[in-house]
Formats: C-alpha cells, structure tokens, sequence
C-alpha cells in the first residue's frame, strides 16, 4: 500500500501489513475506506480474513480427548441417565393418561341410560 491507494486496487501483502499492525492511522482509514467503497478489493479482504482465519478457528487437539474424558466421567454419566429416565418416565405418564381417557370414554358409553344415547345418536344423525 503506497500513497496512490485510491487509485490502485489493494494486494495481498496490503492485508498482510493490516495484520501485522505496522500500517500508520491515515493508511489504516484509507484500507478501511477503500474496501467499504471497492467491491473487489472487498471481497479479496473477506477471502484473506476467511484464509487466514481457519487457522485461528482450528481447535486444539487436545481439546476432543478432554472432552471423551469428561463425558466418561460418572457425574456426567448419571445426569445422562436421569435424563433418559425422565423422558421415559415423562411418555409413561403421557400414556398412562391416554389410557385413563379412553377407559373412561367406554366406561361412559356403556353406562349410558337409552335415552341418552338416543338423543346423542339425533344430534349426530346416526
Ligand atoms: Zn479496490
């Protein structure tokens, strides 16, 4: 980046400088204003930051066997157990109710006394 920025497109060794912090405020304000007003050198900023960013976004290798470890462990095992049986627990009582609904639904229809049912059966035209 040299004193003709306006006129001249940005480079790669431009981002670069960017990164590395060596740029003065006046040629850090010209970038700035030329990415936001350069679609072009816009894009090939967002293609060198999406580049050199991957690196960054890596994580550490380590990091997965800590994890495997940690979910080994039998605090984090039997919260995931109590989480399953409440789920089941949770559909045992969900049936339970559906079950209790439908034994009452019968139970009602044969209770019913004739007169009932036939005016049940008029108002639904059966
Ligand atoms: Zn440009």
């Amino acid at each position: 980046m040299t004193t003709q920025l306006q006129t001249v497109h940005l480079s790669e060794a431009d981002f670069e400088r960017w990164e590395q912090g060596v740029l003065t405020p006046e040629q850090i304000e010209r970038l700035l204003a030329h990415t936001a007003s350069c679609g072009c050198c816009g894009d090939a900023w967002f293609a060198h930051m999406s580049r050199t960013g991957e690196m960054l976004e890596e994580p550490p290798a380590y990091l997965a066997d800590e994890i495997l470890q940690r979910v080994r462990q039998p605090d984090v095992v039997i919260a995931q157990k109590a989480h399953t049986t409440s789920k089941r627990m949770q559909l045992f009582l969900y049936s339970l109710k559906v079950s209790m609904a439908l034994a009452a639904s019968i139970y009602m229809i044969f209770t019913m006394d004739t007169a009932t049912l036939e005016l049940i059966m008029n108002i639904f035209h059966l």
